[in-house]
């Protein structure tokens, strides 16, 4: 039994984990919670968009066997409960780079809700999909570290037609936010394929100048960049070369308006569980 945890709002990004689960699975459970422990302060969690009705219908349409949609109490116990609970993960090295500095405590959150839905639903396996690509290999680390006996996939990241990746948070974006918003992707490939035409039979530096060339342009469009990082794998820490055969991930975040976006690249996909094949 395969489990693919979702915060709702349902998009072919999420139905798209839904599917690969199905291949490996009997049955798929789809979880919905808006987990309020991974927003920080003066983030999104009120506004959030939730649409369970559409999102449960989806479901069905996708011969998914079960919704797991629990509310606040089910997952953290009553108001009184949830403010006496004293035990928390604390992440090292893999949340000091990426979204860690700019979101502290949300992957604390990420993995304090994704252990307990583990333990509830207990499946086989999980999936995950590349988008949060920080989260999916903290997760990985989590099913080792906690002894979850669970397969963790990872399902490439489904994007518009125009490459934008799909996110329940572009509904925020304003009319020429939204057209402004796939330059995110367009300026990884750049960076990808600089990295890729060098070659990889020996250990390449990463030029920074590439880096800094997208970072300017983005700021030129109305972004502000938060990080625009080439990162080893699976410590996700900052590359200095790419050595051949190793496993790279060039990342980027940054907010257009309101909106925080993310999205990355793998650079050789060797090394761990993808089925993007
Ligand atoms: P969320 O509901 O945003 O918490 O995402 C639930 C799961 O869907 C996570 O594993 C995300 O990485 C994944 N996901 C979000 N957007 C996409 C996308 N565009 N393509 C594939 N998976 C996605």
């Amino acid at each position: 039994m395969a489990l693919v945890p979702t915060m709702g709002a349902l998009h072919d990004g999420h139905l798209s984990l839904v599917n690969l689960a199905q291949q490996h699975a009997d049955h798929v459970v789809v979880s919905i919670f808006v987990n309020p422990t991974q927003f920080g302060p003066g983030e999104d969690y009120e506004q959030y968009p939730r649409s369970l009705r559409s999102d449960v219908e989806m479901c069905r349409q996708e011969m998914v066997s079960v919704v797991f949609a629990p509310d606040f109490p089910e997952m953290y116990g009553t108001k009184e409960q949830a403010r006496h609970q004293y035990i928390t993960f604390r992440i090292t090295k893999m949340t000091e780079h990426l979204c860690g500095p700019f979101r502290p405590g949300h992957f604390e959150g990420v993995l304090q809700v994704v252990n307990k839905l583990f333990n509830i639903v207990q499946p086989d396996l999980a999936v995950f999909g590349q988008k949060d690509i920080q989260q999916w290999f903290l997760i990985r680390q989590l099913a080792v570290e906690q002894d979850h006996p669970i397969e963790i996939l990872m399902g490439p990241t489904r994007r518009e037609p125009d490459g934008l990746a799909k996110s329940s948070r572009n509904v925020y974006l304003s009319g020429p936010e939204r057209k402004a918003a796939p330059m995110l992707f367009q300026a990884l490939q750049r960076v990808g394929n600089e990295l890729e035409k060098k070659g990889t039979l020996e250990a390449i530096p990463v030029d920074k100048a590439i880096i800094s060339v997208e970072v300017k342009r983005l700021g030129e469009n109305g972004f502000n960049v938060e990080y625009f990082s080439v990162v080893s794998t699976p410590d996700l820490q900052p590359a200095g070369t790419i050595e051949p055969g190793q496993t790279y991930v060039i990342a980027v975040a940054a907010r257009l308006g309101k909106t925080r976006l993310i999205d990355n690249l793998i650079l050789s996909h060797k090394d761990f569980q993808n089925h993007d094949a």
